[in-house]
């Protein structure tokens, strides 16, 4: 694996970022991009198609003078968009929508979906303020996700058509037959969860052959509805670490039936991002690459991906540097580039 990390490295193209994370006008797309944008241990994921329509799946945390709704604009200008056509809340945890009032002030939000209504959360003394503000920003205007339900963007002559599927919501998944996992033991079925995470909202983005998974926190009873006992996701390209890349919601089985190419693991410098799903991923035959929004600071260099495949180095000064995907379905292939780096290495889909 050592040697594989260190040829890698090697390999990687010297292209300036600029070429690869500034997205072109809407006129001359030809890629689809995403940016996973570094709020600090919350989520924010931009997605911008090659109709120029843009997605953001959460809104970091809340506080901080608006720093997460700042950064999502700065990602925004980067992509060359102006309004958020379309913003998922995966789950109403601070760190994936208390930035939402802020960013509101900032850009304009066309449509908001989420997993449904709530009236309380246990886990959070401010619910009703933060909940009511989240609501007060969409007018009271949101939409209830649920799992089979996709969500319509537009498409451009030329390319594949683009579909983003909803596999998660409120507790319940997709349920499709396929065929059943080998991966799978006895007893991994989808068991009840009414924990807020499990709740979140799970995405499966398709364009062509590439797919990429996002499904925010949600937890490994819900999950393995998904994967057990039939993979109704099968094998992606690019995975975005569940629940900042924790142990709970990144089983072995779980990731040997993705068989991610590449991983970006939006962790902060001490939440998420543990060591023993760095070295799950490390140790996947499929696996290319791992990326993280921040090291680690509470493990050590090894227990972390190597620093080339790491954003964020330092906890301060602290840059908000992003990892941006660009991908190129008539290439067959995706460039993934670190912006604190300013390098990129591309990979084939799948
Ligand atoms: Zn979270």
């Amino acid at each position: 694996m050592r040697a594989r990390i260190v040829l890698l490295v090697v390999a990687l193209l010297a292209t300036p970022a600029s070429s690869t994370i500034l997205a072109k006008s809407k006129s001359s797309r030809t890629t689809l991009n995403i940016y996973f944008i570094d709020v600090e241990g919350g989520a924010a994921t931009l997605i911008v198609t090659p109709a120029g329509e843009s997605v953001l799946i959460d809104a970091g945390w809340d506080g901080a003078d608006g720093r997460d709704a700042k950064r999502i604009q700065e990602a925004m200008q980067l992509a060359g968009v102006t309004t958020i056509d379309h913003l998922i809340v995966t789950h109403y945890h601070r760190d994936h929508y208390g930035g939402v009032p802020e960013l509101s002030r900032l850009v304009t939000i066309k449509r908001f979906y989420d997993h449904g209504e709530m009236t309380a959360l246990g886990e959070d003394p401010q619910f009703a303020e933060r909940y009511g503000a989240y609501q007060a920003a969409a007018k009271n205007e949101t939409i209830t996700l649920k799992a089979g339900e996709t969500i319509s963007l537009k498409n451009v002559d030329g390319v594949p058509p683009i579909k983003l599927l909803c596999v998660a919501a409120n507790a319940v998944t997709i349920d499709t037959k396929t065929k059943p996992n080998p991966e799978c033991n006895p007893g991994l079925e989808k068991k009840p969860d009414t924990s807020e995470n499990g709740r979140s909202v799970g995405l499966w983005l398709q364009w062509g052959a590439f797919d990429f998974l996002n499904l925010a926190d949600l937890t490994a009873p819900i999950m393995s509805g998904l994967i057990c006992p039939d993979n109704q996701i099968g094998e992606v390209d690019l995975y975005q670490a569940t629940w900042h890349g924790g142990t709970l919601a990144n089983n072995e089985i779980l990731l040997r039936s993705l068989r991610p190419t590449v991983t970006v693991m939006i962790n902060g410098p001490r939440k998420g991002g543990h060591q023993e799903v760095i070295k799950l991923l490390q140790e996947l035959p499929a696996s290319k690459a791992l990326y993280q929004l921040h090291r680690n600071v509470q493990t050590t260099a090894e227990q972390n991906t190597p620093a080339a495949f790491i954003a964020n180095l330092e906890e301060q000064p602290d840059d908000g540097n992003l990892i941006a995907v660009a991908i190129d379905a008539k290439k067959g292939s995706f460039i993934v580039t670190n912006s604190r780096t300013k390098r990129s290495q591309s990979y084939r889909v799948k």
